[in-house]
Formats: structure tokens, sequence, C-alpha cells
């Protein structure tokens, strides 16, 4: 079967519904959003804390030191002219998505509430200020679902449970003509023809044990562009989110620290004055991880364990269910104790993609290190890597780079894609999806998933996190070689065609293993700290040989190879990054 729209989107969290929407408002375009997930499931509805801006609504603020804040959490990694786009566009965003209907928490005179975030200050580094908008603790259900409201609102076709695994990219032309699905409600398989095509698939969390992520944080997105020879650019950066539940994972939103909340260690001192003496516990994510494991490391975990603890009681009751009903209600479900007057076991939990698929700043996709741009062919969101979170991301500035690039790409279709033309499809575009379900449905033998998964998730965790080394990333390497050749010979319990989310599973983790494969490969030619690349046996940053973006390419051995590229940087040179 096959199917034509101008417009393209894979993926309907917020990015993918944003640019949709951009591109729907024009009147002119026959807009499409697949989503593998219904719409309003997109881990973007599982945002917390916030969305940057710099609104200055409760003291002074101003772009500018966003735009520091924001260089100087990517350790210097960030393009700085596509992170001067992000904030100074920020406030018209907020306002914006306030008149797209976005019930923002208020301040009493009416106007948006905001609260403190890690890394982002006053004055250059001085002080923490409060620059994150929110909506309680639920802010990305709260975008997402407006978003939502209003593509329907402007006749966006909606293709729900349908999964994205192929995409239709002409390397001689550099052009991409459309994507092939798996309809699992029908259980077809679907060829989509369109003169744009974006990807806002979201991340690769999954990867590891421990994860913020939602299930569906599989890497699709990325994998399939890497598989389609288009390069992956800086996959060595994830970011582990320094309080997840403890042994669960589940997110503890950064704005428990904003409201005021404090981490401490097994002899109850609040350690991070040592590591951070300025900001503190609102020191950047990548810090914090490194803090707490540190702690661990000599003995400070809590009853000498691998944890910490988060303290919000001092907080009261009042501002906790206030601000941070959510969390609250996460902490009384699976720890079954009460944060207003218990101290929250917290352990750092996989959270955040910087890298991604490369783009320019109007979201086109780049295919080299010269700024090539793929025709027809977008990323936006936590898949892509414009690149405006470098080396590690501030919290709050992915719901915006969600908004801000999810809307300047549907800009960038409105002007261009009405005078182009549909590319050249490729003869039974389908052909090659049909004939790998076949294959796994025909298979009998070979090994089930699940303990690859389990395999993979484990050998990212111990080998592949907050702490590598050489010898911990060839590990990693070896198992996911391993892995991989078992996920090739696996076999599906389920042999029918409509809702196989066996069959699903098993390229999914087939996609897993890509990504992790170039995350950890990445990791190891990188000899140096960045960010949330931490190498014990290279600690110090080396900006004379790695000032660069690391572009991987499947080569034609099936293995990443690997280039680079500068970074491009405006007004900020790099300096020894101090909070
Ligand atoms: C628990 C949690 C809390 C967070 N809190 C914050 C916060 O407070 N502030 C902040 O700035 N950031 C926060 N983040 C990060 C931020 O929410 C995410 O980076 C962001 O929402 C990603 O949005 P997205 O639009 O790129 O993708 P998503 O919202 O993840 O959407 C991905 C979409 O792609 C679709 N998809 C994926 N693969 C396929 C496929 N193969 N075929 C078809 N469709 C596919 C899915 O169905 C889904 O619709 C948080 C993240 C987590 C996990």
């Amino acid at each position: 079967m096959l199917i034509q729209h101008d417009v393209v989107i894979v993926g309907a969290g917020i990015a993918g519904l944003r640019a949709a929407l951009e591109a729907a408002l024009s009147g002119a375009l026959d807009v499409a959003v697949i989503s593998k997930l219904y719409p309003s499931r997109s881990h973007s509805g599982a945002a917390q804390g916030g969305i940057s801006a710099a609104l200055g609504n409760l003291e002074a603020d101003d772009p500018e030191w966003h735009v520091y804040d924001t260089v100087k959490g990517s350790d210097y990694l960030g393009d700085q002219d596509s992170i001067e786009v992000l904030c100074y566009d920020a406030p018209r965003a907020i306002i914006e998505l306030e008149h797209f209907g976005v019930p923002f928490s208020r301040l009493p005179d009416g106007r948006i509430s905001q609260r403190r975030f890690g890394g982002h200050t006053a004055e250059f580094g001085k002080r923490p200020v409060m620059r994150a908008c929110h909506a309680a603790d639920r802010t990305g259900h709260a975008i997402l679902h407006t978003l939502y409201e209003q593509c329907i609102k402007h006749n966006v076709h909606f293709y729900d449970e349908m999964q994205v695994l192929d995409l239709l990219y002409d390397k001689g032309d550099n052009a991409v003509a459309g994507v092939v699905a798996y309809d699992l409600r029908q259980g077809e398989i679907v060829a989509f023809h369109a003169k744009a095509t974006l990807f806002a698939t979201g991340g690769y969390g999954r990867a590891y044990k421990t994860t913020s992520n939602a299930f569906a944080y599989t890497g699709d997105g990325m994998a399939i562009v890497y598989n389609a020879g288009l390069p992956l650019q800086d996959m060595e950066f994830v970011q582990f989110h320094p309080t997840g539940m403890y042994r669960i994972g589940i997110l503890i939103t950064e704005a428990a620290r904003g409201e005021g909340g404090i981490l401490l260690n097994d002899k109850g001192e609040r350690f991070m004055e040592r590591y951070a003496p300025t900001i503190k516990d609102l020191a950047p994510r990548d810090m914090v991880s490194r803090a707490i494991y540190m702690e661990i490391k000599e003995g400070r975990g809590i009853g000498g364990k691998d944890y910490v603890h988060l303290d919000v009681r001092h907080l009261g009751r009042e501002a906790i269910e206030t601000k941070l009903p959510e969390i609250a209600e996460f902490v009384r479900i699976y720890f079954g104790m009460d944060p207003t007057d218990s101290l929250i076991p917290v352990a750092p939990t996989a959270h955040y993609a910087m890298g991604g698929i490369p783009t320019n700043n109007d979201a086109q996709v780049i295919s080299d290190g010269q700024g090539t741009t793929v025709r027809g062919f977008y990323a936006a969101g936590e898949c892509a890597c414009v690149s405006v979170h470098g080396g590690n991301r501030l919290g709050t500035n992915s719901l915006l780079d969600l908004v801000v690039f999810g809307r300047r790409a549907g800009k960038h279709i409105v002007a261009n894609v009405p005078a182009m033309k549909f590319a050249k499809l490729p003869k039974e575009p389908e052909k090659p999806l049909k004939d790998r379900f076949q294959k796994l449905l025909d298979r009998s033998d070979g090994g089930l998933v699940d303990p690859i998964r389990e395999g993979c998730q484990k050998t990212m965790m111990d080998n592949v996190s907050v702490f590598r080394t050489e010898q911990t990333l060839k590990q990693g390497l070896a198992d996911l070689a391993a892995l991989k050749k078992s996920q090739r010979a696996a076999r599906v319990l389920d042999k029918g065609r409509r809702m196989n989310t066996d069959i699903l599973d098993c390229l999914e983790m087939g996609f897993v293993l890509d990504t992790a494969e170039v995350i950890a490969e990445s990791a190891l030619l990188r000899r140096e700290s960045r960010g949330a690349h931490a190498r014990d046996d290279f600690p110090k940053r080396d900006d004379v040989n790695w000032l660069k973006h690391t572009l991987a390419v499947r080569g034609e051995d099936g293995r990443p190879s690997f280039s680079y590229r500068p970074v491009r940087i405006t007004r900020y040179q790099p300096q020894e990054r101090k909070y």
C-alpha cells in the first residue's frame, strides 16, 4: 500500500506536533503524523519540571545569560549560533504556547510562574535564577495535550499505532522520498511518499537498565537513519539524571532541588557544597551525577549502598503538594513513604540523548561535516542533534529545543515544500521490510529477545554509563557484538500479522543495539572527559584535540566509521567549568 502526503512527520511528541502544527497553519500543505504510540502517550507527556525562558517574571533575567549558561553547561561542545537561536527565541515561544492554550502555573498577579533549575544562573554564573516556566510538575503533559488539540483543529492527519521501520533514502540523489511503516492494527506494511519527511522519534534510554525513559525509547529514528547510511553526531554524550528513584529509575524532577531540595550522603552531609560551592545542588546534571558516584565510591552512600538521599522535607507540605504533586505521588506509590516527612532514596538514571541525527538551525538533516543538507529530510527533538546541548543538556532546555526547532522545521517546510516535487520512489519500496517480516515469521530456531535486552541493558549500565575507561568500553563493545549476533538470529513466538509486538520487540532490539554500539564506539575514541562523557583514564577536558563533534557513519562492514567537525564558537571561548 502507498500513501502520499506533502509532509510526513514521524513522532507525535512535542517536537513532531509543533512542526506539524506550523506546517498545517499555512493552510497550503497536507500534513500527516505517524506515531507508534497514541500521540498523548509520547514521552514528552512525562516531562515534569519545566521549560526555560528568560522572561524575568520573578527576578531580573536576560537571554544572553541563558546563552552563557547553555554554552557552559554543554561543556563548550554546543554550537553557539544554535544556542543563541534557542535562548533568544525562548520568551516568544513561551508566550506562543500560552496563546495556544497551555495552562502554565501562575503568580498571584497572573503572570507565568518560574522556578530554579540546575545550571541556570543570573549574571553569568553569579547565582541561580528562576527561569523554568512550568505547569506544576506536569509541564510536558500540558504542552503535549495542547499541541495535539491544535493539530486536530488544523486538520493534521494522524496515523497512530504505525511503526516506521525504514527510510526511503537515495544516497546518489542525497534525498529522502518517505518512509515505510508497519500498521499494527491492519497488520500491513505501508509506504509513505512525501515531499518532506521529519523525524521526531525521541531517544534510546531503554538501552540502559536504569532509566527514566518510557518503554518506547528504543532509538528507532536514530538507528533507521544510521542504517540508511547517514551520520549520527556526538552519540557518546548520554545524560544520567542524578535523581532517579533508587533501583526503579523513575524520575524525581530536578525541580525538587529547584524548589529547595538538597542531596545528603550517609553522614547527613550536603555533599554538593564540596563539588559546586556557588550553586551547590543546582549544579548541572553531569556534575551532580558524578558527585553522587564519588560519594558512593568513597563509602558515603546510604548504609554503604549505591544511593544517596534527596531531602525535600523542609519545603513543607503545602509547597510539595502544589509545586511537586506528581513526584510526591510517585514516592508514595513506589516507595510507600511520604516525602513531607521521609528522605527519598535516589541514584543516577539514564535520561537523555545529547547526540543524534545532525541538523542545521532549520532542522534540515545534514549528511556530512560540511553541512550538506539531505533534500526533503528534517529531524527535531531528542532524536536530533542541532547541537544546542553539546556535552551536557541543562534541565528545561529540551522542551524548549522541541518547540523552537520543531517550529523552525515547520517554517522551513512551509517556505520550501510547496515548490518541491515528490522525489522518485524506489521500485516496491515496501519489499525489504516485507521480506524482513517474513523471515521472522518463518524462522523457528534461534533464541528469544528478552535475554538479549537484559544483556544489553546490563552491559551498557556496567560499562558505558557515568564513568568509562578504555577497558569498560571495550568490554561493552565485545558484549554488544555478541548480542547483535544473537539478535540477528532471534526468533519470535507470535506468528500473526496484526498487532505483532513480538516482531516489533525484535526489530526495536536491533535499533537499540545499533545505537548502543555507536555510543560505545564514539566514547572509546574520545580520549578526554567533557560534559557527560567522563573517562577515568582521561580525566581532563582536551580542547586542543577534542573540541569537535563526532560523526559516525555505518561502514561497509556494518561497523561505524568516524569523522569530526568543528564546534561553532561565537562569543564564549572555552574556560574551565566551575560552579
Ligand atoms: C521523565 C522525564 C522527564 C523529563 N522532564 C523534562 C523537563 O521537565 N524539561 C525538559 O526540558 N525536558 C524534560 N525531559 C526531556 C524531554 O521530555 C524529552 O527530551 C522530550 O520530551 C522528547 O520529545 P520528542 O518530541 O523529541 O520525543 P517524544 O515525546 O519522546 O516522542 C517520540 C514520538 O516518536 C514516536 N516514535 C518513536 N519511534 C517511532 C517509530 N519507529 N515509528 C513511529 N513513531 C515512532 C513515538 O510514538 C512518539 O510519538 C524529560 C524526560 C523524561 C523521560
